[in-house]
């Protein structure tokens, strides 16, 4: 029995709110058309949320990429605590969602999941990791998390897929307070599952 519906997180532009920087969105059909029947769907856009008016200034990441700073690109502003502070506080929320899984927005110093640039002395690199992102990833450990444009790989699509179901099922199993017995019944029922990714695990 699974619960219903499977909540999955999403960058707020990618559902097709005004809410980017230069008040546009992002609108990924993919997700609201395809995913959309199966999923309830939960907008989180971090800059809006942390009280950034639409439109507003760019933004950037810059500084050590293990602690990078967001900071405005032409006022030189530091919005890192404003951000922190709110990724704070909305994570804690979250685990009232109970999400299943979360969609971010590849390449803002946001909510960007992998190779977001990172500026220092005027040289970027590509290994950094939105504010908002990082805080989630750190927070929901084991939730099965994606950029949009990952989801054009039929591959890394299915995997995603997958492990969303795989993950609305183990938390509902945990909810019943499962005994030993109970247990080996869940790994067996997912035992070809893993194996099909990996007979070692
Ligand atoms: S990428 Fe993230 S922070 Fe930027 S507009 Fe979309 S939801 Fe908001």
């Amino acid at each position: 029995m699974t619960t219903i519906p499977i909540k999955i997180g999403v960058s707020a532009c990618l559902l097709g709110e005004h809410v980017r920087y230069d008040g546009g969105h992002k609108h990924d059909r993919y997700i609201t058309d395809t995913l959309g029947p199966y999923f309830s769907f939960v907008p989180v856009c971090p800059e809006v949320g942390c009280g950034m008016p639409t439109p507003r200034e760019a933004m950037r990441l810059e500084g050590d990429p293990e602690h990078p700073r967001l900071v405005n690109v032409r006022s030189r502003i530091d919005r890192t605590d404003q951000m922190l502070e709110y990724c704070k506080i909305r994570v804690k929320e979250l685990e009232g969602e109970d999400l299943c899984g979360f969609i971010f927005k590849k390449d803002s110093p946001s909510s960007g999941l992998y190779r977001v640039k990172v500026y220092n002395n005027g040289i970027a690199v590509n290994n950094g990791r939105g504010l908002f992102a990082a805080a989630v990833a750190q927070h929901f450990p084991l939730l099965p998390i994606v950029e949009e444009d990952r989801l054009n790989d039929p591959s890394i699509r299915e995997n995603f897929i997958e492990r969303v179901f795989s993950y609305r099922r183990w938390m509902d199993f945990l909810a019943t307070g499962p005994t030993p017995g109970e247990l080996v019944e869940f790994h067996t029922a997912h035992k070809l599952l893993m194996m099909a990714h990996s007979p070692q695990i």
